[in-house]
């Protein structure tokens, strides 16, 4: 097929992320991928500044990954998870244990980062449900934040300036606190931290759980915050009765310098979400771990089960990547890469400051990000970069880089070179 013809497909029958039917803009055409490159129909190679939304850390085609796959289809690709089980869902399981935070001992794996957030939520809520106090099933949040499309994630996005403001009034109404102030460097306010506890205070018996991304607000506004307010929450969930969620979907597997954000604070959740980078980007798998209160709490209720049982949970091929991927990062290498790639954004990012209609530059671990103003022309700062050899994918007011974890020196200071371009376009 050629690519015009599979466009005028994809138009006509192919949602997208966010999209409208039948589509209006072209997307690109990939062919194919490998290192940090993305390979157009039309032959242009760009250097992948989105890392497939945070997930493919080790880039593309790498031949470690490459291999766990192809053994384990000569294995099996796929069979039920409930009755039986295999040992790469068991070995990942144990990895996970092993690395989280606390004292997260039980692993749910599910298929997409919004389901595990959902089996969190469930895990929560059940909780309270089996020790008799069913009214604790509101969840809180603060606001800015992000955690998927399907109906609980949506219900503790932002309310007002996120995406899913047509389901107001259907989702289920959530406990909003402002996000925290002031970026990663600026100290903990304590005036935010006593107006925070008042909010919980007030809405503890109705409250299963707070669920934050910790240090980054990821898709809802790529902000930063000092992970001192982690600390806070840990300890205010703990004085009002609340189980506490992470969702590191995005920014877990080293992507903020450490391996899960969590350890900034030196803090563990209730209850963990991972997903996307989890496989190294190669397929789709998530996981909700709880501590052995959550679960104990569950297995004493009237249902002693957690009701949710997905037809690919725990699918071998997922599973054996993602052992592989953790290999990978067992190496410990990715702190280093990340430590020269948030430099090298740092150092590259730094003299948009100076532009006019620029509002803001930040870096944290390997993630930039550059606020505009005023919104940005996506199409057109996208064509931008593409022209510099780069592929962004602006939203709002933001263009941002979260590159694959072995982008070398010059490919980071392209990647800045494609923001440069992607900000021209729009101030
Ligand atoms: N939570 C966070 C923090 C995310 O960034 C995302 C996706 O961007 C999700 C949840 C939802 O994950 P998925 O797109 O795999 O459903």
């Amino acid at each position: 097929m050629n690519a015009q013809e599979l466009l005028r497909l994809d138009r006509a029958h192919v949602w997208h992320p966010y999209g409208p039917m039948p589509g209006t803009a072209d997307p690109y055409v990939v062919e194919s991928a490998a290192g940090v490159r993305l390979r157009l129909a039309d032959g242009r190679e760009l250097v992948d500044g989105m890392a497939s939304w945070w997930a493919a850390v080790h880039g593309y085609r790498h031949p470690v990954l490459d291999a766990a796959v192809t053994d384990q289809l000569g294995r099996m690709s796929h069979v039920m998870f409930g009755g039986l089980t295999h040992a790469p869902a068991v070995t990942l399981a144990r990895r996970l244990v092993e690395a989280a935070p606390g004292e997260l001992a039980h692993v749910f794996l599910c298929d997409s980062g919004s389901v595990a957030v959902e089996v969190a939520v469930k895990m929560a809520l059940q909780y309270w449900r089996s020790a008799g106090r069913s009214a604790k099933r509101r969840l809180a949040t603060w606001r800015g934040g992000y955690h998927g499309d399907t109906f609980h994630p949506m219900s503790v996005c932002d309310p007002e300036g996120g995406m899913h403001q047509l389901w107001r009034g259907v989702l289920p109404a959530q406990v909003f606190a402002p996000p925290p102030p002031g970026g990663a460097d600026a100290p903990v306010d304590p005036g935010y931290v006593a107006a925070l506890e008042t909010t919980l205070a007030a809405h503890a018996p109705e409250l299963a759980a707070v669920i934050v991304e910790p240090v980054v607000q990821g898709a809802g506004g790529m902000r930063f915050h000092h992970p001192g307010y982690l600390r806070a929450l840990r300890e205010l969930c703990d004085a009002h009765d609340i189980l506490l969620i992470f969702d590191e979907i995005a920014t877990g597997f080293g992507r903020t310098g450490e391996f899960f954000a969590a350890a900034h604070a030196g803090v563990a959740p209730d209850v963990l979400c991972v997903g996307k980078a989890l496989t190294g980007g190669y397929l789709s798998l998530a996981a909700a771990l709880c501590t052995p209160r959550v679960a104990r709490g569950i297995s004493r209720g009237a249902v002693p089960v957690l009701a949710h049982g997905p037809t690919f949970m725990g699918n071998p091929l997922a599973c054996a990547v993602a052992n592989a991927s953790l290999d990978l990062l067992d190496t410990g290498a990715w702190r280093a890469d990340v430590a020269r790639i948030s430099a090298g954004l740092a150092a590259g990012l730094a003299p948009l400051r100076a532009v006019p209609g620029v509002a803001d530059v930040r870096v944290l671990g390997a993630i930039g990000v550059v606020q505009t103003a005023g919104p940005v022309p996506v199409d057109r700062a996208a064509a931008a970069a593409i022209a510099e050899g780069v592929w962004l994918r602006p939203f709002r007011d933001l263009i941002y880089v979260m590159p694959p974890y072995i982008t070398d020196d010059s490919d980071i200071a392209r990647l800045c070179r494609g923001v440069g371009a992607a900000v021209e376009a729009s101030v």
